[in-house]
């Protein structure tokens, strides 16, 4: 088998990388091995900065609706964090002055919602706030077990039920100028949450749950499916197991399910995510890189590792693959010449050319697809 670049990573970064390279008439094959952070995202792609226009379209593209605005998002905890790309469920506020008065609306039953921090919050900064549960008897068997009674389970009832709840809610409205919902709605597409916006008789807030996350889950859903319609292979669910590197090239990979069978490509982009996804792994003594043996960048003394101070900035954080100005990664000192190193797995190397979080995942993807593209690699 053979394809002009093989990804290795469907999360955002590689998906972004995949979806740009088979725009531009590639041929590309995805090798995913499980969940990714977008499983977990609170949809405010953090450090977009100026990538935002072009990922917005790419994104438009795919379905995946964005407000590109500069304001604040409401967190899940309470907190205002600063926004200037996020997905379309999140209200972007101008300031922490979200509301006069505020309606927040859970369903009884599910505690990955916290209304009381919320609430809490936008006292704070003056509003004045009720919060009101709705209960449905269509939802009982999945209130009988707290395991069940998650955020994409109620997504998937809300297809059926969303105009019950919309219903009970303008029952339970008085005068609030905000109406603030779980992001519990729209895990296939988003007309829902319009619908719902237009039928509620005031502004509507969809503020994040703990994970999973809907908007995510359904984000890398609409990726994936237009890195397909596009023409690429996405292997769902296998991992790379073994690559071929030598003398600073890589030639070709195998993968779990597909046994021996070796996967040549021209190019090779490692998007295998941070410690979370097992891109980068921790022994007591050692960071690595777990499938090239990557340089990684960070410290030998294992106490500089972490900040004593659990609220302060981990150090372990930024620690990530070595690559060069283009994003070839570093193994032995050297740049491997076809193999480039994008997302998480650069922890924060890279911080002052490309940022970090989603903003950075996004950035490194466009960056080494450039590359390739412009065949300067
Ligand atoms: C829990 C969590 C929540 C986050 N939320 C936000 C947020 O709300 N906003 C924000 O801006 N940033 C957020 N971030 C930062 C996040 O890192 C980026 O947003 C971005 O999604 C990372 O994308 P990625 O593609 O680099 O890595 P990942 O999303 O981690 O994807 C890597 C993928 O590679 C796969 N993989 C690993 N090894 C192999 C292998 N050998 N073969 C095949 N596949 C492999 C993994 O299974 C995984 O699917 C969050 C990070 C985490 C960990």
């Amino acid at each position: 088998m053979r394809f002009d670049t093989v990804i290795i990573g469907g999360g955002l970064s590689g998906l972004t990388a995949g979806i740009s390279l088979q725009e531009a008439g590639r041929k590309v094959l995805i090798v995913s091995a499980g969940q990714n952070a977008m499983h977990f995202f609170s949809g405010n792609f953090e450090d977009i900065g100026p990538a935002r226009d072009r990922v917005s379209a790419l994104f438009a593209a795919a379905g995946v609706r964005t407000n590109a605005m500069d304001g604040f998002q409401l967190m899940p905890m309470g907190s205002f964090r600063p926004a200037s790309l996020t997905l379309e469920d999140v209200t972007v506020f101008p300031d922490e002055h979200a509301a006069e008065k505020a309606l927040i609306v859970n369903f009884t039953g599910f505690h990955d919602f916290y209304g009381t921090f919320i609430a809490e919050a936008l006292e704070k900064a003056g509003a004045t706030c009720r919060i009101r549960f709705v209960r449905l008897p269509e939802m009982e068997h999945l209130r009988l077990s707290p395991s069940e009674m998650r955020s994409v389970n109620i997504a998937r009832a809300m297809d059926e039920y969303w105009e019950k709840v919309v219903g009970d809610i303008r029952v339970l409205h008085k005068d609030e100028d905000l109406i603030i919902l779980p992001q519990v709605f729209g895990l296939k597409d988003t007309a829902v949450l319009d619908k719902i916006r237009t039928a509620l008789p005031a502004r509507v807030a969809f503020v994040g749950t703990m994970p999973p996350s809907v908007p995510g889950i359904r984000t890398q859903m609409l990726l994936k499916r237009r890195f397909e319609v596009l023409g690429g292979t996405f292997l769902m669910g296998d991992e790379v197991t073994s690559a071929a590197l030598h003398e600073g090239v890589v030639s070709s990979i195998t993968t779990r399910n597909l046994d021996t069978a070796r996967i040549f490509a021209d190019h090779f982009i490692l998007a295998s995510g941070g410690y979370f996804s097992k891109g980068l792994v921790t022994t007591p003594t050692q960071v690595t890189e777990p499938l090239f043996g990557l340089d990684i960048a960070y410290p030998e003394n294992r106490s500089d590792w972490y900040d004593a101070d659990f609220f302060a900035h981990q150090p372990y954080m930024d620690f990530g693959v070595k690559t060069d100005a283009e994003l070839h990664a570093i193994k032995d000192g050297e740049p491997v010449q076809n193999l480039f190193a994008i997302g998480s797995v650069l922890g924060n190397t890279r911080k002052e050319d490309f940022g970090t979080a989603a903003g950075m995942a996004i950035r490194t993807a466009f960056a080494a697809v450039d590359t390739i593209k412009g065949g300067n690699v």
